[in-house]
């Protein structure tokens, strides 16, 4: 099982219809992040720092319909905080599905099987799954014990029920790749439609700047957890992601292509860095000094960045745009990826930007937890939701 053939053609007919209009920058998939609380605190998050005032807030449905209209990407992507913590999140999810946007709500599965019954299945709709690893490596990852399980008790759930499920792994250097390759073999017999991979995120807000993977070792990592891939393994990616990933093919990043959109606003220029919000999309796409970003630029903030939501949308546009792409893409489709990997490129001098927490970072920096900096009836609440 792999993406519908109808997503596929969607994506394809759109892309072309871009191309064909001569827009330079456009939108593939919309970042829609309707809060930013959460029932966990990962130790790699970036998005749960947050004061509670905000923490406490949703995008109403109307915003988030209106900012899907306004941005016309084929596909919403849900992540966050939690979404199902959202109380309005059945009606976003209706709204999204008559619109026929393919929609992947990212959820960490919690409340998965509790609030199942409350989305009918559908083509458009499908849940990815957070999974950073094997059991013991995934409940370290999100600081829980049990989550793991949960997780897999849900994707079960969900498959059973008919929907369309996929996974996402966020990795780090702390990421064994034997051990990953074994969460690929368990998830593979689970009847998902495919999962997906990226690097850790460079959030800013992090003050450890020592663990993140440099761009070196992003790629060593990730031919060893990509070498020799099993058939029964379906990852939701472009083939020249996965190559790009594994240091054997170029990809400059195209923040436009996954615009986010929150409480505050359009955010600059991508979903990781928050350098400024525009009030419309428009005025994202108008205003962004688009040049200041991405490896090519020297921003010391995207060097190390392989991320899928800076990358892959250029993925797929080069497989439309040029005949290069799109023929890499069929040989690698038909043949898999078969020439020896590429040497790896001089590592860059400078240590910059890049953080991720771990576990020990969050107690060394002490950084608040949601718990801590939440009300106690918000904590409550958040308690009994799980
Ligand atoms: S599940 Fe973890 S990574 Fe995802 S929003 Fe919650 S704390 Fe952050
Ligand atoms: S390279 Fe990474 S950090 Fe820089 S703009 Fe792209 S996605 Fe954002």
């Amino acid at each position: 099982m792999g993406v519908p053939l109808s997503q596929m053609w969607t994506v394809a007919k759109y892309v072309l219809t871009q191309r064909i209009k001569g827009v330079e920058r456009y939108p593939l998939v919309l970042m829609l992040e309707p809060l930013f609380r959460c029932n966990l605190a990962c130790a790699g998050c970036g998005k749960i720092q947050f004061p509670s005032h905000i923490l406490k807030q949703n995008l109403s449905p109307e915003r988030c319909f209106e900012a899907v209209d306004e941005c016309g990407a084929p596909i919403v992507s849900i992540p966050g905080g939690e979404p199902l913590l959202h109380p309005q999140m059945p009606e976003i999810v209706a709204g999204l599905v008559q619109r026929k946007k393919f929609i992947y709500l990212c959820t960490n599965a919690i409340l998965l099987e509790k609030h199942l019954e409350n989305y009918p299945p559908s083509k458009y709709l499908t849940f990815s799954i957070h999974l950073d690893g094997i059991r013991e490596d995934h409940d370290a990852a999100v600081c829980r014990d049990g989550i793991y399980d949960k997780a897999i008790s849900a994707i079960k759930a969900a498959v059973k029920a008919g929907h369309r499920v996929t996974t996402n792994s966020t990795l780090f250097e702390n990421a064994e790749p034997e051990r990953v390759r074994q969460m690929f073999d368990e998830l593979a017999e689970l009847g998902i439609e495919s999962m997906m991979l990226s690097p850790g995120y460079q959030y800013e807000k992090a003050p450890d700047q020592e663990h993140f993977l440099k761009r070196n070792q992003t790629i060593q990592k990730f031919r060893e957890i990509l070498s020799a891939p099993k058939k029964a393994w379906k990852f939701n990616h472009s083939p020249l992601f996965l190559e790009f990933l594994k240091g054997n093919w170029e990809l400059e990043c195209t923040p436009w292509g996954n615009p986010t959109y929150n409480i505050f606003g359009w955010q600059k220029p991508c979903y990781l860095l928050e350098e400024g919000y525009a009030e419309t999309f428009a005025e994202l796409m108008s205003s962004t000094r688009w040049e200041q970003y991405g490896k090519k630029s020297g921003n010391p903030k995207c060097r190390d960045c392989m991320v899928h939501c800076g990358h892959e949308p250029t993925a797929v546009d080069q497989t439309f745009s040029s005949w290069k792409g799109f023929l890499k893409v069929a040989s690698l489709t038909l043949f898999g990826s078969r020439k020896a990997d590429k040497p790896l490129p001089a590592p860059a001098n400078e240590s910059v930007g890049a953080p991720h927490y771990t576990i020990s970072d969050r107690e060394l920096f002490q950084l608040p937890t949601l718990a801590e900096e939440s009300s106690d009836e918000e904590v409550e609440a958040l308690n009994l939701s799980n």
